[in-house]
């Protein structure tokens, strides 16, 4: 653990949902502070105005929620370092800028579009190595400067790159030490001419006034580092470390994105994926706890997370392997969580069940327990378990599953001999059930799977149900033998 309580941040733009890379970000970051016992902040960069809605920040933070990343600082808990929107913070910036300015660190800058363009034109022509910002309002007069503010003409602030700066070294947790020639950055603006803070400034700014240890994002912005540490450097506050962490790509070997599927944290939760199943896919995203261990519980991940065995090679998204690992959660729960997390709220959420239901728990832990082995999403317990509550009158007979099973010479004998058997079946339990069935081939001669199957499709309606004698006993006597009656009509 390091000697400074590590403190880090999410930053989302809330100029949209929040997708797959923010959310894999987002987890890293918050691990890596569960894991040396530091703090999680997230904040709201939302410095765009044009693009950045207070609904995509409900979605982004209802995102947060359900993957279960709960944040120390940040919206809605507050904390220390606020206000935790950058359009909140909007004084601090000129606060920063003003004093970088009066300690000659940064200065203001006249130069309209059209100089700005000629003067990269000028350089393109001489093949210039450097096209940046000719620096030439780095040595106006502080009079002079205020003297045109004062007369109204449109400004804005650029950073002084010291004279003397050499290459700027980056030093990465994840790419090692990045070295970025000083000539390549040029007097870059921290400040618009309508006041607002450049990302790279705004960003600097909260990183510092924040006390961020580490910056863990992804790896677009190890281009715009160099910049940030010469506003650290400005600022005279201390560089934290970086940790660029790379793309995720599609199988097609090129970024992830909507072509490729699903992008949004949203869509998933949607389709039914398990918040700890969808969390544990996406840090297995360039992170690795041993290079081979897939199912990573949430704790693990929060106690053994390490910026170490963070790969910078890009990431595939697989959405096989996520679906494997979504099967695997749903089998490694017990029926009891299955029915607690699972089962019953989507069939609360699909009015199956109604907010009164009342059931006795072995009934259903013995639902569960059928119901669980077929269920790779939660919507799939609504098909599931379709016969266990429908009624001999609401039961929906499928057309195919008829034809094969019921309507056919000799079935309407099995389903009199069954319903003689089933009536007379002292306990209604599955083993009996099941016993009872078994005794009927035998004595019908008939072929057992021709006798299960025009059972099976009397009492469930179709022929892929769960086994027959747990789910007859789910459903009770009275219920199966009145759906054998109606049944029997069709059966020949
Ligand atoms: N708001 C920036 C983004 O969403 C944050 C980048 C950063 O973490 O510095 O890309």
């Amino acid at each position: 653990m390091s000697e400074t309580p590590v403190r880090v941040r999410f930053a989302p733009s809330p100029t949209g949902k929040l997708h797959v890379g923010g959310a894999r970000t987002a987890i890293y970051n918050w691990a890596f502070a569960r894991a040396n016992h530091g703090t999680f902040i997230l904040r709201i960069d939302d410095t765009d105005p044009e693009r950045s809605t207070e609904e995509n920040t409900q979605i982004i933070l209802r995102a947060m929620r359900w993957l279960g990343l709960d944040w120390d600082e940040g919206p809605e808990v507050g904390g220390d370092f606020g206000p935790y929107k950058q359009t909140e913070r909007a004084q601090m910036y000129r606060d920063a800028a003003q004093r970088l300015w009066d300690e000659g660190k940064a200065y203001p800058c006249f130069c309209t579009p059209e100089q700005l363009a000629a003067d990269r034109e000028a350089a393109q022509a001489r093949k210039d190595p450097f096209q940046g910002y000719q620096r030439r309002c780095r040595n106006l007069s502080r009079e002079e400067a205020q003297a045109r503010i004062d007369a109204g003409e449109p400004y804005v602030l650029r950073i002084k790159v010291p004279e003397d700066r050499g290459d700027v070294v980056v030093r990465d947790a994840v790419h090692g030490d990045v070295t970025f020639a000083a000539r390549e950055l040029d007097d870059f603006v921290i400040q618009r001419t309508d006041g607002t803070p450049t990302y790279n400034f705004a960003t600097v700014v909260d990183d510092a006034a924040m006390g961020i240890t580490h910056v863990i994002r992804g790896d677009d912005h190890l281009s715009n580092t160099p910049r940030q540490v010469i506003v650290y450097e400005a600022l005279g506050a201390p560089v934290p470390t970086f940790a660029h962490i790379s793309m995720i790509l599609g199988a097609d070997g090129k970024k992830l994105s909507k072509r490729h599927g699903a992008t949004n944290v949203e869509e998933y939760r949607d389709a039914g994926y398990l918040s700890d199943a969808f969390v544990n896919y996406l840090a297995l995203l360039g992170w690795s706890l041993d290079g081979e261990t897939t199912i990573i519980p949430r704790d693990v991940l929060a106690s053994q997370f390490s910026l170490d065995h963070v790969s910078k090679n890009p990431a595939t998204f697989d959405p096989k392997k996520l679906d494997w690992i979504q099967a695997e959660y749903i089998r490694s729960m017990s029926d009891q969580e299955f029915a607690d997390e699972v089962m019953l709220p989507e069939l609360h959420e699909a009015g199956v069940i109604g907010g009164d239901f009342e059931a006795d728990e072995a009934w259903v832990d013995a639902l569960a327990a059928i119901v669980k082995p077929r269920t790779k999403f939660p919507a799939d317990v609504v098909t599931v378990t379709a016969p266990v509550f429908a009624t001999a009158e609401t039961l929906v007979y499928d057309e195919k599953s008829v034809a094969k099973g019921l309507a056919k010479e000799g079935m309407g004998a099995v389903l009199d001999a069954a319903r003689e058997a089933l009536a007379g079946l002292a306990a209604w339990e599955p083993a009996a059930i099941d016993a009872a069935l078994e005794a009927l081939p035998e004595a019908l001669d008939l072929k057992k799977r021709l006798v299960f199957q025009a059972v099976r499709v009397a009492v469930c309606g179709n022929m892929v149900s769960p086994p027959l004698g747990e789910t007859m006993a789910l459903v009770g006597r009275e219920d199966c033998l009145a759906r054998i009656d109606r049944a029997r009509a069709m059966a020949l």
